[in-house]
């Protein structure tokens, strides 16, 4: 099949016709420019920190930010932040290509861990977590990931952070959030995410919102970035995983599910952020980051593997 622009042999299918490896680059990286500067995901002036973990999504991101700023001639400060959550044989295998993009990209990079900040890895936490309290390792995992990602971007004087969360990412959570009837939830997700500002909670942003997971994929293949493709060993187990499933079966069947559980949250969501304007955003008593109650979900699991080892 031909790419429709200029009848090259076509790498991939859209919605709106094939398109060739050329075609398809500047289709993509013009949909994640566009997606910046419709939302305004950065600005003049920002400190910017890009959470990456060195799969595919981040790469792209970071490497697509890089671009940004150069083509707007934005002379904004940014650097790479990756935390390293412990899980064996997976994550220093991304890292180390991280290590290695950072390096051929001229980017700073910072790594924190779990080990470090909550003398735990993953891989020991979720045995203890589960047999005491039955906790997911995603749940775990998110809740530690995301507080370190707020905590150092703000050590690190960091004024934005850009995620590299895609189309596929974003459908699956509304869903899950619908299934699990979790609204209190329901107006933090979007391009820029959370509904409230506070002194001590960095702003997350996602420019590759509009790109679906194919689309990141095949672009990291053109690109020739060195990723490791394959998937988290804690991932099959998630109900996420079956919410991912079930997605793919559905938009195979059905093209432009995605996009269309996309499109109705969008125009939901200045409704959604309404009802959770009351919301009081609360400062941790442990460690004084943002939390909903007294103590941040990051310390009571810390506390509660303190307890399994009395
Ligand atoms: S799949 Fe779950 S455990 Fe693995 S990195 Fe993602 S959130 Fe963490
Ligand atoms: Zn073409
Ligand atoms: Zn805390």
């Amino acid at each position: 099949m031909g790419c429709n622009k200029c009848k090259s042999k076509a790498v991939i299918t859209l919605q709106h016709g094939s398109l060739c490896k050329n075609h398809f680059i500047s289709y993509f990286e013009d949909k994640v420019f566009k997606t910046i500067n419709k939302f305004r995901l950065i600005e003049r002036n920002e400190k910017i920190c890009v959470a990456t973990s060195g799969g595919k999504d981040s790469l792209t991101v970071l490497y697509l930010t890089k671009k940004y700023l150069e083509k707007y001639n934005i002379k904004n400060d940014f650097f790479a932040l990756a935390i390293d959550e412990g899980i064996s044989n997976y994550r220093e295998k991304t890292l180390n290509n991280l290590k290695e993009f950072c390096k051929q990209q001229k980017i700073q990079l910072h790594i924190a861990s779990f080990e470090e900040d909550f003398s735990s890895t993953l891989d020991q936490a979720i045995p203890k977590l589960n047999k005491k309290t039955k906790r997911n390792q995603c749940n775990i995992c998110g809740v530690w990931r995301r507080y370190l990602l707020n905590k150092y971007a703000k050590k690190l004087s960091a004024t934005k952070v850009i995620t590299g969360h895609n189309l596929d990412d974003e459908a699956q959570v509304i869903l899950m959030n619908t299934f699990k009837a979790n609204t209190k939830l329901a107006g933090r997700l979007g391009p820029i995410s959370g509904t409230h500002e506070h002194e001590h909670f960095i702003q997350r942003v996602k420019p590759l919102y509009f790109c679906s997971d194919k689309e990141v994929k095949l672009y990291t293949l053109l690109k020739d970035f060195k990723v490791q493709y394959a998937e988290c060993p804690y991932s099959k187990d998630g109900y996420r995983n079956h919410i991912q499933e079930m997605l793919n079966s559905f938009e195979n069947r059905f093209k432009g599910t995605k996009q269309g559980i996309i499109n109705s949250y969008l125009a939901l969501l200045p409704l959604l952020k309404e009802t959770d304007k009351d919301l009081e955003i609360k400062s941790c008593q442990i460690c004084n980051e943002p939390a909903n109650q007294n103590i941040c979900n990051a310390c009571k699991l810390k506390g509660e593997i303190e307890k399994c080892l009395m």
